[in-house]
């Protein structure tokens, strides 16, 4: 399988409610990927299937090879996760956070701290790894989120509209740093809302109403106009302002 994150006439069903229908589109390495939905497009069932918090009865995933239904452990070790809630101890400093990922993850020692400090690295996070997290701003929490989901060396980054609530600077910060990880090798999936979060070069899978409507460079999917007009064309959502 050439591309990293493959993902096959996937289906799901709540019941009579059909949240993905036939949804197929694959992803190649250190690519930055918007997966750009109005709300109920179905974006988190989406990460959902592709975390295995849900199992999809329709269609295949496959991530770096692995069959996510045959060998999930596998298919699992390659992704890293940042969800949309928080998910930190705040009591904790930024640097016992991740160790405690890290050991549950199997790591310990020097060999924990050489990946906790390379994380901090990429998120340049390294000079608050004693602050407690409570004192962190909501950017610096993302982006120690963002460092932990990096700690058992993922090749797929999956971030679920991880900028929500934080202010136009961090929003830009964070932003700016995930791209960054996709330049250097990492595949990034974005669920988002909103466009201005998207570069002409990045990926852009549209999501509507559980079917995919668009899959392209952002560039060509805005053609003439902006990526704003043709998403809006495409799904009937004025864009959220921010
Ligand atoms: P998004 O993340 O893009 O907002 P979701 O994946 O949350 O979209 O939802 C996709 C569709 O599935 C929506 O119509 C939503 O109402 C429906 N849905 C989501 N979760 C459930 C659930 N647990 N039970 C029934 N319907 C659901």
């Amino acid at each position: 399988m050439a591309n990293t994150l493959h993902v096959q006439n996937v289906t799901y069903r709540y019941g009579a409610k059909t949240a993905l229908d036939d949804v197929s589109f694959e992803l190649a390495q250190g690519r930055f990927c918007a997966l750009l939905g109005p709300n109920g497009a179905g974006k988190s069932t989406l990460f959902s299937l592709l975390t295995r918090l849900l199992v999809a009865r329709q269609g295949t995933i496959h991530v770096a090879g692995h069959d996510i239904a045959h060998d999930p452990r596998a298919a699992l070790a390659k992704i890293g996760v940042v969800f949309q809630q928080q998910t930190l101890d705040l009591n904790m400093s930024v640097a016992q956070n991740l160790r405690y990922f890290a050991a549950l993850q199997g790591l310990s020692g020097r060999a924990a701290q050489q990946r906790i400090d390379q994380a901090l690295d990429r998120l340049a996070m390294r000079e608050r790894a004693g602050e407690k997290a409570r004192n962190l701003n909501g950017g610096h929490r993302r982006r120690m989120e963002i460092a932990r989901a990096l700690i058992h060396d993922p090749q797929v980054l999956l971030l679920d509209e991880p900028t929500v609530g934080l202010d136009t600077s961090s929003r830009q910060a964070i932003t700016d740093h995930v791209h960054d990880l996709a330049d250097s090798g990492l595949l990034v999936l974005w669920a988002t809302h909103l466009v201005d979060e998207i570069r002409p070069d990045d990926d852009v899978v549209i999501l509507h109403r559980g079917k995919v409507r668009a899959h392209d460079r952002a560039a060509a999917i805005a053609g003439a106009g902006s990526l704003s007009e043709a998403f809006i064309a495409m799904t009937d959502t004025p864009v959220p302002s921010l």
